[in-house]
């Protein structure tokens, strides 16, 4: 079944909440949200869609460059290749835009590698788990996402999490090493029997994670995400020595070869698995498998992706069986997006649509037409 076109559609997705981490912005309600949808379309006419979300914030990637990256280098050597060796087609995108330190370019390979899945699973009339020869489960676990520096509004928030049934808060800290702790105390004392992942994104120096990581014994926070720099592995190694609160890793894992580099060193208890910075469903289910042989825990997440792409994530962890609540928050910030016909999200679970095959998400077309930026 050869791949016949590839159509990419670069949106701006409205948002209804601005979104901050310790980088900065990743979207707000004037200027909305960065997304690239693209449909890989086989010879018999089967369509397969997939999503990439960019934030320079985050990451080095950007609306811009994963529009030409697939524009300009994937079309060009997968136009005509077998949709359903998605292995061949990931060979020819990292022999296209070679690695650095470590995989390059994965927010753009993810969206092709997604789409694929889709396609074949849609081609199989099999949902993706029915791809690895298991069964879908009904539903997955939601947590809040809550990033703010305001007090008030922090807690504010947790209270609608608790309402709402979720199951877990995500707390972005990594700004203001003294008031974090504040920010965190506030939010705990709310919500203290929730699953409790604070996430400081890079923010920290070592000696100042050290100092947060006493705090939150205190506070009986349950895990520590990224609290160095990406590249400081050894100095990951080190906290954890210094502290019991578990340490996860997130922009340092972005590959199976980063992930066995973090556990050779020792530096994490827990691995955070995302759809898009993994280069899609193949590199998550790698790393999560390995993951999960090393004795590590997973924690799920995503980059705000919109409904389609937090569909696919909801599949594959799923799959992992990760059971604490998945930072698949998306749809908490966005006012809407070009997803038709897919899961029911409410009560902070994602319900999915099992009458659908393939990621099991319809696309609405005049929605598409109407955030699609040049
Ligand atoms: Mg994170």
């Amino acid at each position: 079944m050869k791949i016949v076109k590839i159509d990419v559609f670069p949106l701006n997705l409205p948002m209804k909440q601005n979104f901050t981490i310790s980088g900065g912005s990743v979207g707000d309600r004037q200027k909305g949200a960065p997304h690239v949808y693209i449909k890989i379309t086989a010879e018999d006419g089967t369509e397969g869609w997939g999503e990439s979300r960019p934030s320079n914030r985050w990451s080095y990637e950007t609306i811009e460059s994963v529009v030409t990256t697939i524009n300009h280098y994937f079309k060009q050597v997968l136009l005509g290749q077998n949709a359903e060796d998605i292995k061949n087609i990931h060979k020819l995108m990292n022999s296209e835009i070679k690695n650095g330190l470590t995989i390059g370019q994965p927010i753009a390979k993810a969206a092709i590698d997604t789409a694929l899945h889709d396609l074949i699973g849609k081609q199989m009339r099999k949902s993706i788990e029915e791809l690895w020869f298991t069964k879908p489960k009904d539903s997955i676990n939601l947590s809040y996402l809550i990033s703010t520096r305001n007090i008030e509004e922090a807690v504010q928030k947790a209270r609608y999490a608790l309402e709402n049934n979720y199951q877990g808060i995500d707390l972005k800290i990594g700004f203001d090493f003294k008031k974090d702790l504040e920010l965190v105390e506030a939010v705990k004392a709310i919500a203290p029997k929730l699953f409790f992942r604070v996430d400081a994104n890079q923010g920290y120096t070592l000696s100042k994670a050290i100092t947060v990581s006493k705090g939150l014994e205190k506070l009986g926070v349950d895990v520590f995400e990224q609290p160095l720099k990406a590249n400081d592995l050894l100095g990951h190694a080190e906290l954890r020595r210094k502290t019991s609160i578990p340490i996860a890793l997130d922009e340092s894992i972005w590959t199976a070869g980063d992930l066995i580099q973090a556990i050779r060193l020792e530096a994490c208890d827990t691995a955070v698995v995302k759809l898009t910075k993994m280069g899609g469903l193949t590199g998550v289910k790698m790393c999560g498998e390995i993951a999960k042989e090393a004795n590590l825990d997973l924690l799920g997440g995503g980059l705000t992706e919109s409904t389609l792409g937090l569909t696919a994530s909801a599949h594959i962890f799923n799959y992992l069986e990760i059971n604490t609540p998945v930072d698949l928050n998306g749809p908490m910030f966005l006012e809407d997006d070009p997803v038709g016909e897919g899961p029911t999200i409410k009560d902070g679970k994602v319900f999915l649509n099992k009458d659908l095959h393939g990621i099991g998400c319809l696309i609405d077309h005049q929605k598409l037409e109407k955030y699609k930026v040049e």
